[in-house]
């Protein structure tokens, strides 16, 4: 059914009015811009690693000789989305430490934004790093914000499941200041799309189940309301973070407050002892798995290509299965892929042809 304009607006201003009262009511969705997913229209494929840990990300301190270090890493896939709220937690173990002189070790989402809470606070920050953006696993990330990819059920501890959602909670809160076209962060309606499963929220043994209420106005589309081709659309609002914008402006505002940056590789933690700081934040992500000895840590590699940037496209999907498509200003990116244990950094084009293939059948099947 299509509404004209002046219909629409009727109906939706008088829903607007019992919107609070009855949640379910449905309301006229504008028409969605379909993705034009067509092989000449890919402009790169790209391959990243996301430092997974089946028990979680660490922030802990460790003492080190003369040094304490603070660990920060082991995002799994939602670095960029706990950044500041790992950052945060990281900096409750320095408020111990006497202290306005700071390392950061590793120049990634997590170092940056280490770096720029250190600084907020008053601390006087040097990073020191192997490599810099644009040069990071976390200039790969697709940057939206959802707190996924991150740990075993299995492993999960009552530890892990306090610092994840106290994480999810501040990052969530944090990433709202930022919204606006100087860091590249944006609100988008999020369909997760399935063949085979209503949408359902999160278990209660799920620490999940303690974020799905932060995500505002979700609800599962009716048939009608459905634009897809596929047999249920769960709709819910999130926030999308540029990575090529918001790691330039986060660098950006690293220098401005002072910040120093040393190109530098630690090969062993024993070289840490060179440096003149003696509060050390350890946020090298993969790396710490052989400069920290943690076995744990292990590559989850994804593969994401990209279309031309198609503008009116103002929405991201999940699924079916495994492929997303996030509008970027730097292409329309679809993924993906989640292979643990595979260090492989060279995109494959087999991959690829699946990606753009079961993209093609979403959006092609789009009313
Ligand atoms: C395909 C893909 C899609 C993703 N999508 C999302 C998403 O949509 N949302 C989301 O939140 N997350 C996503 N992620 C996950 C996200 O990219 C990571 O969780 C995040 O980048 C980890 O950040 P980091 O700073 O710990 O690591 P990195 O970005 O890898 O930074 C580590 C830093 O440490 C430095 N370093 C390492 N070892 C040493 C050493 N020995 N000496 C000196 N320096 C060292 C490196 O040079 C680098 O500067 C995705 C990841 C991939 C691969």
């Amino acid at each position: 059914m299509r509404l004209s304009r002046r219909a629409f607006l009727g109906t939706a201003s008088a829903l607007a009015g019992c919107a609070t009262r009855h949640a379910s009511v449905a309301i006229p969705q504008a028409r969605l811009a379909p993705v034009r997913v067509a092989a000449d229209r890919v402009i790169r494929t790209i391959v990243g690693l996301r430092p997974y840990r089946p028990s979680g990300f660490v922030v802990r301190a460790e003492k080190l000789d003369a040094k304490t270090v603070i660990h920060n890493y082991g995002h799994g896939g939602a670095g960029i989305t706990l950044s500041w709220g790992t950052a945060h937690l990281a900096l409750e173990e320095a408020a111990k430490i006497e202290t306005r002189s700071a390392a950061v070790l590793g120049c990634g989402v997590i170092g940056l934004t280490t770096a720029r809470s250190l600084q907020l606070r008053g601390y006087s920050v040097t990073i020191y790093t192997k490599a810099m953006p644009p040069e990071t696993t976390s200039n790969v990330a697709g940057g939206y914000w959802a707190p996924v990819t991150l740990y075993d059920r299995a492993r999960m501890t009552p530890d892990f499941r306090r610092q994840f959602v106290e994480a999810s909670r501040f990052a969530f809160r944090y990433y709202q200041s930022l919204a606006g076209e100087t860091y590249g962060v944006r609100w988008l309606p999020v369909y997760a799309l399935s063949d085979t499963a209503e949408w359902a929220p999160p278990a209660p043994d799920r620490p999940e189940s303690e974020i799905e209420p932060l995500y505002p106005e979700g609800r599962t589309l009716t048939p009608a309301e459905n634009p897809f081709g596929v047999k249920y659309a769960h709709r819910r609002d999130s926030m999308l973070i540029e990575p090529a914008i918001y790691l330039a402006a986060l660098m950006r505002d690293f220098f401005v407050a002072g910040g120093k940056i040393q190109v530098r590789e630690f090969a062993d933690s024993r070289d840490l002892a060179s440096l003149p700081e003696d509060l050390i934040f350890n946020c090298t992500g993969l790396g710490a798995r052989t400069l920290f000895h943690d076995e744990e840590l292990t590559p989850v590699r994804g593969q994401l290509t990209f279309l031309l940037p198609q503008a009116e496209v103002q929405y991201m999907t999940t699924g079916p299965d495994d492929i997303y498509m996030f509008p970027r200003r730097d292409g329309i990116l679809l993924g993906g892929t989640h292979e643990r244990g595979d260090w492989n950094l060279e995109p494959d084009p087999a991959t690829r042809d699946r990606v753009l293939r079961e993209n093609a059948a979403l959006f092609d099947g789009m009313r």
